[in-house]
């Protein structure tokens, strides 16, 4: 007996390395193409094993709806030794960790936990709500949102 997707070979999904020997094969058909292929290759690499972390618990805000404060759920204290956070930061780099998304509730009101974390992820996207000023030695990217 065969499966219903055996019969329709293009309504199978097919495998990231499938893709990605297409791709190549595509590519490898024009010089210039190949040539951005290969960049896009060394730009993936800096991003390797990603990692979510949120910086605190805190927000300058209070928007309804959102979820840090819904129901009777504590908010979370935040660890407040830096040194802590340098050691986390640390061992996600020694993993192996190059990127970062930096959430919260708001990571932007906590500047030196960015700092810190900049001595050992070089790249990253911090969520803010936009309201506070992100000093400009903070290598991260930024992206606006509640
Ligand atoms: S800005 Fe974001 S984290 Fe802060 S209260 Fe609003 S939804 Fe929550």
């Amino acid at each position: 007996m065969t499966r219903d997707n055996d019969k329709h070979e293009w309504m199978q999904t097919p495998s990231t390395t499938a893709l990605l020997r297409r791709a190549v094969a595509l590519a490898k058909t024009d010089a210039s193409l190949f040539e951005a292929y290969r960049r896009m290759r060394r730009n993936a690499n800096a991003l390797t094993r990603p990692v979510s972390l949120d910086l605190t618990s805190r927000c300058n805000l209070y928007c309804e709806g959102c979820y840090y404060y819904e129901g009777d759920t504590p908010v979370l204290a935040d660890e407040v030794d830096i040194d802590k956070w340098s050691a986390l930061f640390r061992r996600k780099a020694e993993e192996g960790t190059r990127f970062a998304y930096f959430g919260g509730a708001e990571p932007a009101l906590y500047p030196e936990r960015l700092r810190a974390a900049a001595a050992f992820i070089p790249y990253g996207t911090l969520a803010t709500n936009g309201t506070l000023k992100i000093p400009h030695d903070i290598p991260y990217r930024i992206t606006v949102s509640v």
